[in-house]
């Protein structure tokens, strides 16, 4: 399938009082991107329809407790914070989301969205900070890419690759240089694959003498200095201090 055959139609109207299917809401710090560090209400929407091969959220798959609009809202009220990420599974995949993120910046909330980049963001919200994966070819997803989905980025956004490999850094630079995304959004960031959980991955770190730290961040560490490219590295903070802990 070529990059630009799979696009879907604009996300339909759909009745508020359905609610959205949720898998949680919880207070912690965010851990990624240019908020990271900060404290953030995350809202978990259940569902995606991608199935990336490093995945870290599966249990947001199926399953959730579908909430009205207004619950959902007290929910969040109930934190003392007005930072939100709408992430999951993949927000934009239940059309509500899109209401929701309107009613939270009526009431004043700052919010970014962690969308995969398959679903139209035509209608996000200008104010609300887009965080659009672009999903690499050893994602197992490249296909979904909604490349349309460039026009409607700004500053105010923000794109990011997930690095598996060496083949998946240079897909990124490819397409980095083609579409002059550093130009388009406010940060562009690569960022390698974190799997604290893999066994493997362990062991070799702690031959490297860094348990904490993989492989992986340093080689690609490395490979973005010795080209020197417009973009921003980053590790998972969330991970680094509670690992693969759910609801952090
Ligand atoms: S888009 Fe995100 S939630 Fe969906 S399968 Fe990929 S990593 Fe998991």
């Amino acid at each position: 399938m070529s990059e630009l055959s799979l696009r879907t139609s604009a996300i339909p109207v759909t009745d508020p009082e359905a609610g959205l299917r949720l898998t949680e809401i919880f207070y912690s710090l965010q851990g990624e991107a240019l908020t990271s560090g900060l404290p953030t209400i995350f809202v978990r929407l259940t569902g995606c329809p991608l199935r990336c091969v490093y995945c870290d959220t599966e249990y947001a798959f199926s399953g959730g407790e579908r909430q009205s609009l207004e619950t959902i809202m007290a929910t969040i009220a109930s934190f003392p914070c007005k930072r939100i990420c709408l992430t999951g599974g993949e927000p934009l995949a239940q059309p509500n989301a899109i209401e929701l993120m309107t009613r939270l910046l009526d009431e004043g909330y700052e919010i970014s969205l962690e969308t995969a980049g398959a679903l139209t963001v035509e209608n996000v919200p200008p104010a609300v900070s887009k965080v659009m994966d672009l999903k690499t070819p050893s994602s197992g997803e490249v296909d979904k890419n909604l490349w349309s989905n460039l026009d409607y980025l700004t500053q105010h956004d923000q794109i990011k690759f997930v690095i598996m490999n060496r083949a998946d850094y240079e897909w990124a630079k490819e397409k980095l240089l083609e579409h002059q995304l550093d130009k388009l959004v406010g940060t562009v960031w690569f960022s390698p694959m974190f799997n604290v959980a893999d066994d493997v991955t362990v062991a070799a770190n702690k031959e490297m003498g860094s348990p904490e730290v993989p492989v992986l961040a340093r080689e690609l560490a490395e490979w973005m200095l010795a080209d020197a490219l417009p973009v921003r590295f980053q590790l998972q903070l969330h991970k680094i201090i509670w690992a693969d802990a759910k609801g952090k």
